[in-house]
């Protein structure tokens, strides 16, 4: 044999057995359903994935009375020439429609402040996630008759409870497989965010604190709950609480922890800023970090609320008295659940309360 077919050999050896111990690295492992558009509708990527962005779209404008018929919204799709990686339909369903191995066309122009690199080239660097839904009434007048959108059901309105549970189980899958997204608000981004003259999506029915922004961690062989904390920049008393186990509890290889939402100081960010885009208070943010005041600096951990908790109303529950248990805001888990204020809790009523 010559040199040259031995290489041929070897290189294609390498490549079968690369698939063979990682056959699937660009597909997702959770259920998902193909819808998969056609492949002019997504490019070869070259960039490597640091982002997510959520959207939300319908077809609303057309039908106001179907707008979530799966085989419309794939024609809006094909109609604008735009796509996207993944959609969730309102029962949480997980639509495929482009292998992350390739760029979907889903961002357009705009830009992100931290990143001024991608700007008007985001798709290069994202997966995108559609969820069928839709936004408000000043979000939405812009593509919809206002006569179409008041005729809409309400139960149409906003996202459903299976999409948050779908989106969070998507999320792990999808950064367990893209070290590159970190698991924070800067990486996993709305496209109203990148192009706020242009889009209101997800907007603000969306409730970034149903998102789960905690960690998945698998213990090896001689980890501490101390080195863990340390990797994290979280305390052992975090994670003990977290994981319901008491801090000196012997961790097994293979163990499965879940480390607590965490964001990461950035340069020119406020308490503000960054309690608005996990959708919680100013309050809260500075209760659950025991701040003595919101000069933040650079690098600085803060532990956020986020994903949420099931909750069933018992008698004598107040609003005021689950925040105090949860130690959340009232006004978040009013958000959360979309609840009516004035409204009195029902005995068996479920709610959804941010971690
Ligand atoms: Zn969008």
């Amino acid at each position: 044999m010559k040199l040259q077919s031995v290489f041929k050999l070897l290189f294609v050896s390498v490549l079968i057995l690369g698939w063979i111990v990682n056959p699937n690295s660009s597909q997702a492992r959770v259920q998902t359903n193909d819808l998969h558009l056609p492949i002019a509708y997504s490019k070869e990527r070259a960039e490597k994935i640091t982002h997510v962005m959520i959207h939300f779209i319908s077809n609303a404008a057309n039908n106001p009375q179907d707008p979530y018929n799966v085989n419309d919204v794939y024609r809006i799709f094909l109609d604008y020439g735009v796509s996207t990686h993944y959609m969730i339909g309102r029962n949480g369903e997980i639509y495929k429609m482009v292998n992350e191995d390739r760029v979907a066309f889903h961002a357009g122009k705009g830009s992100l402040p931290r990143f001024p690199a991608y700007s008007n080239n985001m798709n290069d660097y994202s997966i995108g996630i559609e969820l069928l839904a839709i936004g408000t009434r000043d979000e939405m007048l812009p593509v919809i008759p206002a006569k179409s959108y008041d005729s809409i059901s309400l139960s149409d309105i906003g996202f459903t409870e299976a999409q948050y549970r779908s989106l969070n189980r998507l999320l792990d899958d999808i950064l367990d497989r893209h070290p590159f997204i970190k698991k924070d608000r800067n990486y996993i981004v709305g496209h109203e965010e990148y192009a706020p003259n242009r889009k209101t999506d997800p907007g603000k029915l969306f409730t970034w604190a149903s998102v789960d922004f905690s960690q998945k961690h698998t213990v090896t062989k001689g980890e501490t709950l101390w080195a863990i904390a340390k990797k994290y920049g979280v305390t052992i008393h975090d994670i003990a609480t977290f994981n319901n186990m008491h801090s000196s509890s012997y961790l097994q290889v293979g163990q499965t922890l879940r480390i607590p939402a965490m964001y990461t100081v950035m340069s020119r960010d406020t308490l503000w800023e960054i309690a608005q885009k996990y959708g919680i208070s100013v309050d809260t943010l500075v209760k659950w970090n025991g701040l003595e005041n919101t000069y933040l600096q650079v690098g600085n951990r803060l532990r956020v609320p986020s994903g949420t908790i099931p909750y069933t109303v018992k008698s004598g529950d107040t609003l005021w008295r689950i925040a105090q248990n949860y130690n959340v805001s009232i006004d978040t888990i009013i958000k959360v659940n979309n609840l009516n204020p004035r409204a009195y809790l029902r005995i068996g009523q479920k709610l959804s309360i941010p971690r």
